[in-house]
């Protein structure tokens, strides 16, 4: 039977989740060239938290929505400190809510007929949604629900508190990426501290482990940071959030290939590095301007060397401070932010890899490769 051609301007939009990915998308709605788009969201409380990224072109939003920005940076090690400094990618920091009512109005003010529905979507197929009230079919369906985690990876979980002290301790001109200086006994572990002005500041226990710690290991560990390195013992907590992060490979929710996956469940979040914010935007910009379907925000370049660091870093937790502090010495900020971006350049690539212990990353390279050829 002969398919009635769609004319774009007709079609029927569905939006399934309300994350960072699924409102990024409807605040391009108007994009969409659709005749309707619906947004499918889970009734449930969120909590505020923060996203961090250096600016890049793609990000000209989310810019002007931030809470703070950072022309400075540090990587802090037993070994030493890197200190970085960009004017064309400063660090951003943006609050989520800021973040979900810039998209929201987007959404409700856009030229298309808009609609949020608060339903969790429990199954599709075809290109039907089913919800426990009813069945809905949409010509096109962009699926954001969370993905499954792959057996065997490292996560990135974290804790982190937002305080407010009486005595000004906190440098806002430098905000600190990675402070290693911490216990390493339950997994890789780094603080960041994002001093928003001299007495308020985000401090986050992050760790890279297998499986995620009872909230008192992050507390205690935060605690004795700012003992030791800000003499603070009181303060107020004005605010915190966790989080869990998969570094690794993801499955869809739903491998029906009617849906077009993005954000987390297109595998949007950098392996190496949980960062996720940016590369969400970058994919949402791209398949937009490109008038096609959502692929990786990732090089497949960049997937390879992630998955060979993170073999690195899951066999050798110890050298990771190390590793890190290698890595951030043999860049500037303009290309440590390129880096951590998806924009590398090819001199960014060669100064990385030089930098690193050779014999070490030949031999995880090997296992990866076995790895796959098994797998
Ligand atoms: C506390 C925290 C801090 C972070 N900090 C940073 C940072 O500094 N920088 C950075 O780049 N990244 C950061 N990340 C990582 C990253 O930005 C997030 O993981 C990102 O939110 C992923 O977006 P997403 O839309 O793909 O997934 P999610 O935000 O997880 O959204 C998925 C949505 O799908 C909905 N959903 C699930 N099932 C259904 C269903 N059946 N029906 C309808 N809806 C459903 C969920 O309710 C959810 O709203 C952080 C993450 C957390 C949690």
């Amino acid at each position: 039977m002969k398919q009635k051609a769609i004319r774009t301007n007709e079609k029927t939009i569905a939006i399934l989740g309300g994350g960072c990915a699924g409102w990024s998308l409807a605040a391009k709605a108007e994009q969409l060239s659709a005749k309707s788009v619906t947004l499918y969201l889970k009734e449930e409380i969120r909590p505020s938290h923060s996203w961090g990224f250096w600016q890049m072109p793609w990000l000209s939003d989310a810019v002007l929505s931030k809470r703070s920005k950072w022309n400075s940076w540090q990587i802090i090690t037993e070994e030493g400190t890197v200190n970085h400094n960009s004017i064309k990618h400063a660090y951003h920091n943006l609050k989520s809510d800021d973040w979900f009512n810039w998209c929201r109005n987007q959404f409700l003010q856009a030229n298309t007929k808009t609609k949020i529905i608060k339903l969790p979507v429990t199954n599709t197929e075809g290109n039907h949604i089913i919800t426990s009230k009813h069945k809905k079919t949409f010509d096109c369906i962009y699926d954001s629900r969370s993905p499954k985690a792959e057996k065997n990876i490292l996560f990135q979980h974290f804790k982190g508190i937002e305080i407010k002290t009486t005595n000004p301790v906190f440098n806002p001109e430098v905000a600190t990426l990675m402070d290693f200086r911490v216990s390493q006994k339950n997994g890789i572990h780094f603080m960041y501290v994002l001093g928003y002005d001299a007495f308020t500041a985000l401090v986050e226990s992050t760790f890279f482990s297998p499986s995620p710690h009872s909230e008192e290991i992050y507390d205690e560990a935060i605690k004795d940071y700012l003992e030791r390195f800000y003499d603070l013992y009181n303060f107020e907590i004005i605010h915190s959030e966790i989080g869990v992060i998969p570094m690794g490979d993801v499955k869809p929710l739903d491998s029906n290939p009617f849906l077009h996956k993005i954000g987390s469940n297109a595998g949007a979040v950098r392996p190496s590095s949980g960062y996720a914010f940016s590369f969400i935007q970058k994919q949402i910009m791209n398949f937009l301007n490109n008038q096609s379907k959502p692929c990786s925000p990732h090089t497949k370049f960049d997937l390879w060397m992630d998955k060979i660091f993170l073999e690195v870093l899951r066999t050798n937790p110890r050298r990771a401070p190390s590793l890190f502090f290698r890595m951030a010495k043999a860049l500037d900020g303009d290309s440590f932010a390129r880096f951590l971006s998806g924009e590398a350049k090819i001199w960014d690539y060669i100064f990385v890899i030089s930098s690193m212990p050779k014999w070490l990353f030949l031999k995880c390279t090997f296992k990866v490769m076995f790895k796959k050829r098994k797998g």
